[in-house]
């Protein structure tokens, strides 16, 4: 007998980081056109991870903004803060593969080794410096008994192998391990999983059939298709939203409160003017 077709689940995973603007309510809407069309549902998952950037009161505004602008989701919303022992358990699973390995290189020095700007979009190249092969054999066996808090964690990417997917936006995708993503960050020092790791453990255990987000988000989505494959998960499918820029032409951020969806519902205009105008 043949399975039928899962039911179609997307999410909408804001951070309660700052202001949602126009380029948000974008790709949320994208999601939920998406979700009506196949007949699924949408569930709003609060990405509320980062403890010194997330705030009570922008996790107000973003519920209240992304219903402003017609978003509707089933289901009580879901946060990561709540999900700790999840990510443990992935993490601890990486780590009996030997998947990852422990690092005690700052941001501050991986930009440095790869000369590259502090506000590149992406991360740069990890250098290699920690990986095993590269210490000291007293420095491996010390950081091996060590305890999880003791360092930050990378994942070890399959040098020179392919990753690819089919986008749904943007057709076949394709990026070469070590030349396109290096080894990145599962677990931080601080004690909490990267954005790489929750969000894959969250989109595999919600059950999330599709997800869809901006296109900013490329590059992580090969990052966490190794995931996906070192956990044993089966990863949803993807569709890469086009990022909305200003009249300059730069990608919106945060910190364009210009186009915060807050201001423009203050400044008098609708949901339905503002989707007519993209
Ligand atoms: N909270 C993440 C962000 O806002 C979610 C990214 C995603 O959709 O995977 O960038």
């Amino acid at each position: 007998m043949v399975n039928p077709p899962p039911v179609y689940r997307g999410r909408l995973a804001p951070s309660p980081t700052g202001l949602l603007h126009l380029g948000h309510a974008r790709t949320f809407w994208t999601a939920q056109e998406r979700a009506r069309a196949a007949g699924g549902t949408l569930l709003l998952r609060n990405d509320d991870l980062d403890a010194a950037r997330c705030r009570p009161e922008f996790e107000a505004a973003m519920i209240a903004d992304l219903r402003w602008f017609g978003l509707h989701w089933e289901e009580p919303m879901v946060a990561q803060s709540g999900r700790s022992a999840l990510y443990g358990a992935a993490f601890e699973r990486l780590r009996e593969t030997g998947a990852i390995y422990p690092c005690s290189c700052s941001r501050k020095d991986v930009f440095a080794a790869a000369g590259a700007p502090h506000e590149a979009a992406d991360e740069p190249l990890y250098p290699g410096t920690c990986r095993p092969e590269n210490l000291a054999e007293t420095e491996r066996a010390r950081r091996a008994a060590g305890r999880r808090e003791e360092h930050s964690w990378r994942f070890r990417v399959p040098d020179g192998a392919p990753v690819e997917f089919r986008d749904g936006r943007f057709g076949p995708q394709r990026a070469i391990a070590g030349r396109e993503i290096g080894d990145f960050l599962v677990w931080r020092k601080d004690g909490g999983p990267s954005y790489q790791l929750a969000c894959v453990v969250d989109d595999a255990g919600l059950g999330i059939t599709e997800v869809v987000r901006g296109a900013d988000l490329l590059l992580s989505t090969f990052r966490q298709l190794l995931l996906y494959h070192a956990l044993g998960l089966t990863p949803p499918a993807f569709y890469h939203c086009p990022l909305v820029t200003d009249d300059k032409g730069v990608r919106l951020a945060k910190r364009h409160d210009a186009l915060a969806l807050r201001t423009l519902r203050e400044q008098g205009r609708t949901p339905a003017q503002l989707r007519a105008e993209w």
